[in-house]
């Protein structure tokens, strides 16, 4: 794993540079975790990687929000009321930060699909009749999308 390498280590610093913050050692290191990770990550599983390098949960889950609300990293809530976070990619605002997510149910692990894309349709034959109260939920807006099933590990 190429973790820690001085020209990751670097972007990494311009980025937060970029948004105004300090590089601290473990700003640079929470954001360098959430940056080489396959997915959204919760505060418990970010101090215990980083754990090693000597910061506390207290240090770890300050920097997780100040890298928030930096807009460097986004929180995720898939329906367990857990937080995740997960670094925003490079360059932002672009459509890869929209991206749906996929939970495996057998070993609860999240990851990031960036690379598709889930629409949400009408079913065909159903009119779009004002007429009665609708059966189902209007939805004013979409805030995450999340899969759920087996990864191919646990196929
Ligand atoms: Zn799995
Ligand atoms: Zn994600």
């Amino acid at each position: 794993m190429g973790r820690g390498t001085p020209a990751t280590n670097e972007a990494v610093r311009q980025r937060i540079r970029g948004a105004g913050l300090r590089c601290t050692a473990a700003r640079v290191a929470v954001m360098h975790h959430l940056e080489t990770a396959s997915g959204p990550l919760t505060h418990a599983e970010v101090a215990e990687a980083l754990h090693d390098f000597g910061f506390d949960r207290a240090t770890i889950y300050r920097n997780l929000i100040e890298l928030t609300e930096a807009k460097l990293a986004a929180r995720v809530e898939l329906g367990d009321h857990v937080w995740r976070f997960e670094a925003k990619r490079a360059g932002g605002g672009h459509k890869g930060d929209d991206h749906p997510h996929f939970v495996c149910t057998a070993c609860g692990e999240v990851s990031c699909l960036d690379d598709v894309q889930v629409a949400i349709t009408p079913r065909p034959g159903k009119s779009r009749s004002r007429t009665g109260p609708s059966p189902g939920k209007t939805i004013a807006a979409v805030t995450e999308v999340l899969l759920k099933g087996r990864c191919e590990r646990c196929e």
